[in-house]
């Protein structure tokens, strides 16, 4: 039986409360789906940084390493330092952020189901920036050719496995000509390879309002990083909040899986926190672990933790967030309970 080293990093604010309902879920995965985890902390974000004066230590960078897979919660101020550095390090240049409806929740239309495939390296989020004197700053946007193509056969692919089988490319070519230029030309390039899915472009303005207006028409979002970053916190809000919205960093030999959310120190410690973002996390874990590692155990147990997931929504055990009474940690055992059966 294969043993899977997950890397598990708690992080701050709600990251903790989220982690140890998550743990339910993974319990009853190992007993009752026989998947083997050998799971590890590494610590990492603002309370590491505290104790130990480095956000992201090397003896967590050794660790994450080492495992097959690495399952995060969110960090606070010092995101930038560990998520942004290890999306870097590992190269990991796909962020999948599945948004759909589920039954039960407040949401905008029950027919919402789509998924942003959004660069994950570079764009102004490469942090280039720069200050000529006093009153003058600069943002440099790094677009490149490779992330380019590797992003959009990412979309590409990822439609060619789902119903509606459509990307639509999100870009403002008309005003950023040279970097969106090559973002549009790659995507329409590569939707030549594709001739069964249904390509379109919209510019980003455009989207947003899309998103609000028609939601249920859009299937995958093909983005560059901070487009898809921001149009991804919107769309969360049609399916019931940041709570409902989990997310996968991909590379080509190494993934990491988190909620899309930041740290969220409002509501930390207090269990009112939607632990679905994280749990969705770890299923989209096992069914990356699966398809990579051609586990049948890992997709069943994925499989298994949407239906418990859908289950434990209809029966109506719930966070406030969602509109229930439950704690983070009830909803999570009433989650496990289900997958059980
Ligand atoms: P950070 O500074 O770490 O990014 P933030 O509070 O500025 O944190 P987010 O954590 O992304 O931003 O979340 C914004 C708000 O959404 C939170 O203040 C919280 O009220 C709500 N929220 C986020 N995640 C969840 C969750 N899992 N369950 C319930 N509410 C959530």
């Amino acid at each position: 039986m294969n043993e899977y080293k997950i890397s598990l990093m708690p992080g701050d604010g709600i990251g903790p409360e989220l982690t140890e309902a998550t743990l339910k879920i993974l319990d009853v995965v190992q007993e009752n789906f026989d998947v083997n985890l050998n799971i590890v902390y590494a610590e990492a974000g603002d309370a590491v940084l505290k104790k130990r004066g480095a956000a992201l230590p090397e003896d967590s960078l050794k660790t994450i390493r080492e495992s097959h897979a690495c399952l995060k919660g969110p960090v606070g101020e010092t995101a930038a330092d560990v998520i942004v550095k290890l999306r870097l390090l590992f190269d990991l240049y796909a962020n999948v952020r599945p948004l759909k409806a589920f039954p039960n929740v407040p949401v905008a239309r029950p027919d919402i189901d789509m998924i942003f495939v959004r660069e994950n390296t570079e764009d102004v989020y490469k942090g280039l920036e720069y200050s000529i004197g006093n009153d003058v700053t600069v943002c440099l946007r790094v677009i490149t050719r490779q992330n380019c193509e590797r992003i959009a056969k990412r979309a590409f692919e990822t439609a060619k496995l789902r119903q509606k089988k459509k990307v639509t490319a999100i870009h403002k070519a008309n005003v950023m000509r040279i970097t969106d230029g090559l973002f549009k030309r790659v995507c329409q390039e590569t939707a030549k390879n594709y001739p069964d899915i249904q390509y379109n472009e919209m510019y980003v303005d455009a989207a947003t309002m899309h998103l609000i207006r028609t939601p249920q028409e859009f299937d995958v979002l093909c983005t560059c990083n901070m487009f898809g970053d921001i149009l991804s916190d919107e769309a969360a809000q049609l399916i019931g909040g940041l709570g409902m919205a989990p997310g996968a960093n991909i590379g080509d030999n190494f993934a990491l899986f988190e909620p899309i959310h930041g740290s969220a120190p409002d509501i930390a410690g207090k269990q009112l926190a939607n632990p679905l973002s994280m749990i969705l996390s770890a299923k989209m874990m096992l069914h990356w672990l699966g398809e990579r590692f051609n586990d049948l155990k890992c997709l069943k147990a994925a499989e298994g933790i949407e239906k418990a997931t859908i289950q434990t929504l209809i029966n109506g055990t719930t966070v406030p967030d969602i509109g229930g009474k439950a704690s983070t940690l009830q909803m999570a055992q009433a989650i496990a309970a289900a997958l059980k059966n």
